[in-house]
């Protein structure tokens, strides 16, 4: 015989992520063992999920989670800034960079791109030009997230229509 349904009352159901959930949270980021990024110094991250604010594969591992969860993630590369491009590479001539006399291999630098800015690493420099590679400082990497959910909640309309958070850990409107 069954056991009789027992109907869990509101305030049982602690409120889980889900698309569209907002979620503050800590993290710790470590590559390789390394930490490399944490929130903990600061104020945790206010997301919208569905909404891509951050990598498909972070996003994915808080559906389902409650407040208060803490737990740790490894992240490949195919859900984090995708797999490293060999030859995926530009050449650039010096006066779209606005730090040029400055730039030396290996240095991350800004660049305008039809996108709008984004990180480049610099791989070799030329009398007029710079080869840049193109790789997301973080592409081809697995990524090991310590994660805390600090609160989730439903978004506002606006909210929903902005695509982002806003108050604290999320956006601000100038
Ligand atoms: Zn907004």
């Amino acid at each position: 015989m069954a056991a009789p349904q027992r109907q869990p009352r509101h305030a049982d159901i602690a409120m889980n992520v889900q698309n569209n959930s907002v979620v503050t949270f800590h993290y710790a980021l470590t590559d390789a063992g390394q930490p490399v990024e944490s929130s903990r110094e600061r104020e945790p991250l206010a997301i919208l999920i569905g909404a891509h604010n951050i990598i498909p594969g972070l996003e994915n591992a808080m559906l389902g989670r409650n407040q208060g969860d803490r737990f740790q993630v490894s992240i490949p590369p195919a859900e984090a800034y995708g797999e490293y491009k060999a030859d995926y590479t530009q050449r650039v001539p010096k006066k779209y960079f606005r730090d040029a006399d400055k730039l030396k291999p290996g240095m991350q630098t800004m660049l305008q791109s039809n996108d709008g800015p984004r990180v480049v690493t610099v791989a070799k420099i030329g009398q007029t030009v710079i080869d840049v590679d193109l790789n997301h400082p973080m592409a081809g990497k697995t990524l090991d997230f310590d994660i805390e959910i600090i609160e989730v909640r439903e978004p506002s309309d606006e909210e929903k229509a902005h695509g982002h958070v806003h108050g604290p850990g999320g956006h601000h409107h100038e």
